[in-house]
């Protein structure tokens, strides 16, 4: 039997981004107000989620898994950052397989895990795995949960 299609958001899902915003000067933060993910280069900064690396790395095995992220449009380096961080983060398993979409209901598949349901993720047509809710606060839930299903 092939396996299942799994997709994995970045941003508050396999990135620490309160951890990165954390390491950028305070004025710069204030500057961009209420769009800090625009700032340059502020990807590279951020750190994996706790067992995030880990979970991806299992997951790519039970299920045929991709990474499914939004980037801002107005901040190109973030673009290039994403790819450059899931190469240097989770290496082989995602090779190829990032996807940057502010559509994500247009990508087919079994399972989304994602924490947060813009960006076309409410109406993707799997089973949306709400990551950081009561039912899945952090990856050991998820990872429970997945198990089951692979
Ligand atoms: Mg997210």
């Amino acid at each position: 039997m092939s396996k299942k299609i799994l997709y994995v958001d970045m941003d508050n899902v396999l990135v620490n981004l309160p951890a990165g915003m954390s390491k950028v000067d305070p004025e710069i933060l204030k500057a961009y107000g209420d769009d800090p993910d625009e700032i340059p280069g502020i990807f590279g900064l951020m750190p994996p989620l706790e067992q995030a690396i880990e979970s991806y790395a299992q997951l790519s095995e039970w299920f045929n898994t991709y990474i499914l992220s939004t980037a801002p449009w107005k901040n190109h380096s973030a673009w290039s950052d994403k790819v450059k961080w899931v190469q240097k983060y989770l290496g082989k398993p995602a090779y190829k397989r990032l996807i940057l979409s502010h559509n994500k209901h247009l990508n087919l598949g079994d399972y989304l895990i994602d924490d947060r349901d813009a960006n076309g993720a409410k109406d993707f047509q799997g089973e949306w795995i709400h990551f950081k809710s009561e039912l899945f606060p952090d990856w050991p839930a998820v990872m429970d949960y997945m198990r089951q299903r692979r």
